[in-house]
């Protein structure tokens, strides 16, 4: 399979990782949106919140609290943070392997601002 973020999991495409264990890895964006910008994935492949099966709940669950660790890590817990996912083409997903999005470190533009 084709997919960018398993090879960033295999490490066959380098990043900036802050974070790794037997279920999750999280790492710098390569485009960052924000001074903070971090995407925490599953190595589990799964493609999108729409194949998300009732099986992956705890996974999932586990990545929340993961993107809230980086983000303590990261100086963000005061001040704040979003977590961000993008699911199909008009959220603007373009890399078809689940990942949530950390942003912060500056006042982020209202969800409203977004359209
Ligand atoms: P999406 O729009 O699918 O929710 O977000 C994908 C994110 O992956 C984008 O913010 C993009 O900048 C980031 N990205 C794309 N390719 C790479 C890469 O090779 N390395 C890293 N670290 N991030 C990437
Ligand atoms: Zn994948």
């Amino acid at each position: 399979m084709d997919c960018l973020f398993c090879k960033i999991v295999e490490g066959t495409i380098p990043s900036r990782k802050v974070y790794e264990d037997d279920r999750v890895v999280a790492f710098h964006d390569i485009q960052p949106q924000a001074p903070v910008h971090m995407l925490v994935i599953p190595k589990k492949h799964i493609a999108s919140m729409n194949d998300a099966a009732d099986d992956d709940a705890q996974l999932l669950g586990y990545c929340l609290l993961v993107a809230k660790k980086i983000a303590k890590e990261a100086g963000l817990e005061e001040k704040g943070y979003r977590i961000v996912n993008n699911c199909g083409p008009d959220s603007g997903q373009i890399v078809f392997h689940i990942h949530l999005h950390v942003l912060g470190g500056e006042k982020l533009a209202p969800l409203g601002n977004t359209h």
